[in-house]
């Protein structure tokens, strides 16, 4: 696999190309993006046959262990990679440890060991198992095994540990990868975590320079445990976005997991952040929420960013979720039907929510890369940002009461603690 910046914009920002794919050799795929996350290695809410009315190119599949781990036995036993056991071969696969979609409880660390909360529970998990599983998985790319699950806001005293932890596992990661047959075809990724603590985030990134050799992106973690969503635009996350950004070689791909804002999403992008997880889009679907951003940088959008298709507003409302959205959910439905799904808990409010939230944010990053290209980024940026600003002033009801998918799979999130995504 290939990564080269095409181009360079006015501040960090960049266009670049992801090539030399063995399994799908035709693919390109072009950054800034988000992936597509995946749930047991299906993109959650739509078949194959979906996605590809969707997305007519190759993606960039997020696959959390923690919700596909479970597909062990079934790749191993097929033995020809997860993308084709999951029946999406012409898509890329980045395997990653964690999924910042859902919150979980912190500690639970042993020597040499990081917790993955399944929904069948905990697992503890060593760097050599992980690279077992890698060499089953045999993903395009693969983020190092790390203790990157935490809030921004840890104390330095947590963020040293959780570095000293990551490049210890960071270590054995590379020594098996060397020795790997399985793996000569899969991208590794370094894992930079520690952000609370500048001395101990700068080791951490030293290691991983290190070991340059082998590596081929580097991913941010450490700084959201998945409760960061809809939280307001904070300089806090840009500093980081920065200051990390800053100390990496330009030629690294870089992956930011965690479930951002657009506001966020473009701060990290002027920073020199590629790939993003894809987790929001789904949040907002599973929550019953349209995105709904103006791409127009000449028109003020006055309505808000988000709509919450199951408010009492929409019964009548025979409109798209946005006119002039190319999508098939709007080329199709009105939002009255939409909302009327949701009411029904019927699931093809989910699919269709999710084919418009999907096409919509991949809108964003296609604009995102027209602005760099042209130039005008921060112009693009500064009016997302302004949207995502306004919706400060919307009464929090908007967002209650519609919490129901992703939370009834997580057990230990339930038992151990409670969450309400709502309080942010
Ligand atoms: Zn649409």
């Amino acid at each position: 696999m290939r990564f080269i910046v095409t181009k360079a914009g006015c501040s960090s920002e960049r266009i670049g190309n992801l090539t030399g794919f063995v399994k799908c050799p035709n693919a390109v795929i072009e950054t800034p993006t988000s992936g597509l996350f995946t749930q047991g290695g299906s993109i959650v809410h739509l078949t194959a046959d979906v996605l590809a009315r969707v997305f007519t190119n190759p993606q960039i599949l997020v696959m959390p262990l923690t919700n596909s781990i479970q597909l062990e036995t079934g790749v191993k036993a097929q033995n020809e990679g997860v993308t084709k056991f999951a029946g999406l071969p012409e898509h890329v696969a980045c395997v990653t440890v964690n999924n910042f979609y859902e919150t979980v409880p912190p500690g639970h660390f042993e020597p040499g060991k990081i917790p993955l909360w399944t929904k069948h529970g905990k697992k503890m998990i060593t760097a050599d198992k992980y690279m077992d599983l890698m060499e089953i998985f045999r993903p395009d790319m693969f983020l190092a095994i790390a203790d990157g699950c935490m809030s921004v806001n840890e104390t330095p005293k947590r963020a040293s540990k959780a570095v000293e932890r990551t490049c210890k596992l960071l270590n054995t990661c590379i020594d098996r990868y060397k020795a790997s047959k399985e793996l000569k075809n899969s991208a590794l990724v370094g894992v930079v975590v520690g952000a609370q603590n500048q001395k101990k985030c700068d080791e951490c990134i030293e290691n991983i320079l290190k070991h340059v050799d082998c590596i081929s992106g580097v991913a941010l973690e450490g700084i959201t445990d998945g409760t960061d969503f809809l939280k307001e635009y904070t300089n806090q996350y840009c500093d980081i976005f920065k200051k990390v950004g800053d100390a990496l070689p330009k030629e690294f791909f870089r992956i930011l997991e965690g479930c951002w804002n657009p506001a966020m999403t473009l701060s990290a992008i002027e920073h020199g952040w590629d790939i993003f997880d894809g987790t929001y889009a789904v949040k907002l679907t599973n929550m019953g929420i349209a995105l709904k951003l103006s791409f127009d940088v000449t028109k003020e959008n006055e309505t808000p960013y988000l709509l919450d298709m199951i408010d009492e507003l929409y019964k009548e409302d025979f409109n798209p979720i946005l006119k002039g959205c190319e999508c098939l959910t709007c080329k199709k439905h009105t939002r009255a039907y939409i909302r009327h799904l949701l009411n029904t808990r019927e699931m093809l409010a989910s699919v269709l929510l999710s084919i418009h939230n999907l096409h919509h944010f991949d809108q964003m990053f296609i604009h995102a890369r027209e602005h760099i290209n042209a130039g005008t980024f921060n112009t693009y940026k500064n009016h997302i940002t302004k949207q995502c600003d306004m919706l400060k002033e919307l009464p929090k009801y908007r967002y209650k009461g519609s919490m129901n998918t992703p939370e009834k799979t997580n057990v230990h999130i339930n038992k151990k603690k409670k969450v309400d995504v709502n309080s942010n």
